[in-house]
């Protein structure tokens, strides 16, 4: 090994950052959290922490002179942000790959362009032009998503051919919005690699998930599709892993068709709710191939060899914790959040299944 890194810099201070911070103190690594938050998850566990706003210009540097590598944990981090970073210090996933992931339009045309089928869509000029792509495609629905800041469902509409189409796109407050064809799907999943700066790929999944309200609720390992459509699926994270030349970790969200065909959705470039599950059911977790494959070290086998289910604690599920605190073969991680608030992810449960 050539390269020793001591101090792991992340950018970002939710429950990502705070499971990788955990996951580097394993190793031995330090861990700075750089976060516009007071008191945030990840701080509560990190070595140090410096809270500034991301275009703290003074912060950054200090932020840079401290670590050896920087990540993130979150894909709304401002792209320059980690350019300047970039000038300072080595940062990854690269920010290109956080680039095309912030744009719906950028991340669905690259997707395309390397042979990776996502729903139909088309770029929405104006409302008029909603209508027209929807008569060409001889449909009258989809879904209008903002091509910027979706996620869990944030930013995205149903239309309907005859709805108020000025208000739907009223209350998307974006210029830029794409049409997408509604995909009638028989399952959402999701595959997560790491890659290593060797090139060695290593993968999760494909998982299982569950939403509700647009959140995900659950997620199964191992997803109960068929076994040609698991492989595919793994096959094209990797492909994308490949492409991007990643050097850290990412997730794919996929739908499955009622035909079998895997369509992409998502791509994030980091770390993902889909894999907290792997802290419990594996021998390398999610989040130790991240701070791994970020600093250097060569990605491990992950050995998910236990099924698993992971449940999301949101917003009041807080409250009834109780029911799982003394059950045999499932593990409570709480994010150390003060306040619960409708929608907010507190905490996680992993149950272990036996076989
Ligand atoms: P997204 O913000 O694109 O991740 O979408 C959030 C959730 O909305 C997804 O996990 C799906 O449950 C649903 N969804 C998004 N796009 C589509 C689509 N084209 N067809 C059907 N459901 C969708």
């Amino acid at each position: 090994m050539t390269e020793t890194i001591k101090t792991l810099g992340i950018l970002g201070g939710g429950q990502l950052g705070r499971m990788s911070a955990q996951a580097a103190q394993k190793l031995g690594i330090r861990t700075v959290i750089f976060t516009p938050e007071q008191d945030s998850p990840a701080s509560q566990v990190a070595d140090e922490t410096i809270v500034a706003a991301y275009d703290d210009r003074a912060a950054l540097e200090k932020f840079s002179k401290i670590v050896d590598v920087i990540s993130y944990e979150f894909e709304n981090i401002p792209v320059e942000t980690v350019e300047y970073l970039t000038k300072l210090k080595p940062v990854y996933p690269e920010k290109r790959t956080l680039e095309v992931s912030q744009d719906r339009i950028s991340e669905k045309t690259f997707l395309n362009s390397i042979g990776i089928a996502t729903a139909r869509w088309e770029l929405a000029q104006n409302t008029k032009n909603v209508d027209e792509i929807l008569k060409k495609w001889g449909k009258s629905e989809c879904i209008l998503k903002t091509a910027r800041f979706g996620y869990d469902g944030k930013g995205q509409a149903k239309y309907k051919t005859g709805d108020d189409l000025d208000a739907t796109w009223r209350k998307l407050k974006s210029g830029r919005v794409i049409v997408e064809d509604i995909v009638d799907f028989a399952s959402e999943i999701s595959v997560i690699v790491g890659r290593d700066r060797f090139e060695k790929i290593v993968t999760y999944g494909p998982m299982h998930n569950e939403h509700r309200h647009h959140i995900l609720h659950k997620t199964t390992f191992p997803a109960p599709i068929a076994a040609d459509v698991a492989a595919q699926s793994i096959a094209i994270a990797t492909n994308l892993a490949q492409q991007i030349n990643l050097r850290g970790v990412i997730t794919l969200e996929m739908f499955v068709t009622r035909d079998g065909k895997i369509l992409a959705n998502e791509i994030a470039p980091r770390t993902h709710n889909s894999g907290h599950w792997t802290i419990d059911a594996c021998a390398v977790s999610q989040f130790e191939q991240h701070v791994r494959t970020v600093c250097g070290l060569p990605a491990a086998d992950p050995a998910c060899t236990t099924p698993a289910e992971m449940l999301n604690l949101i917003g009041d599920d807080i409250d009834k914790i109780g029911e799982y605190e003394d059950k045999t073969g499932t593990f409570i991680h709480l994010y150390g959040k003060q306040e619960s608030r409708p929608g907010r992810k507190m905490g996680h449960i992993t149950t272990l299944k036996t076989k």
